[in-house]
């Protein structure tokens, strides 16, 4: 299957209005039977991204967000292993774009001393964070927001919305 393609259950074109520009917001919803399907979807988006854009990644645990963001860290050029930041909060990769990998499942919300701390991973990069609902109001607006659910063993469904 090519990704976003035959899959692909709901394209969908929006056209909003914000302080008088207009933003073409993409909704991409489909369903990925492996994990490398998952991957693969993820390298088309990585395509479209440039420096200093944010992806949100959401969804529960074991719902492929770290073979997500895998994908398109492949994609932009990460070339070791990328795997979910576990003991420490973020991963930075460097690559023709540096990566950064967040993993905010243990936050419970930010001090500005803590995003202090997490502000470099977003400084000339492309940042995907796993668990953004757990950094309150301090990640950076996300320009794309991922979310993956589970339909059973090998199937998520994948949502990419901007
Ligand atoms: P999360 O980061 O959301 O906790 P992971 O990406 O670490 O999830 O793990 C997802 C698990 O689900 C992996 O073991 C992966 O092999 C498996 N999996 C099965 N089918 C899929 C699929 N279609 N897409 C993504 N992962 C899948
Ligand atoms: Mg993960």
């Amino acid at each position: 299957m090519s990704p976003g393609q035959t899959s692909v259950s709901e394209v969908r074109q929006t056209i909003h209005r914000d302080r008088g520009v207009r933003h073409h917001v993409r909704v991409v919803e489909t369903v990925t039977s492996s994990p490398e399907e998952t991957e693969a979807l993820a390298a088309g988006l990585a395509a479209r991204l440039e420096r200093g854009d944010v992806v949100a990644v959401s969804g529960e645990l074991g719902a492929g967000k770290t073979t997500f963001v895998r994908g398109a860290a492949r994609a932009l050029g990460v070339a070791g292993p990328v795997a979910s930041p576990t003991f420490t909060i973020g991963h930075r990769y460097e690559a023709p774009i540096p990566v950064a990998h967040l993993d905010l499942y243990r936050v419970a919300g930010l001090d500005p001393e803590e995003w202090g701390d997490l502000e470099p991973y977003f400084d000339g990069t492309v940042a995907f964070v796993e668990w953004p609902e757990h950094a309150g109001e301090w990640l950076p607006a996300p320009r794309i927001v991922v979310t993956l659910g589970h339909v059973d063993e090998t199937h998520r469904t994948v949502r990419i919305d901007g």
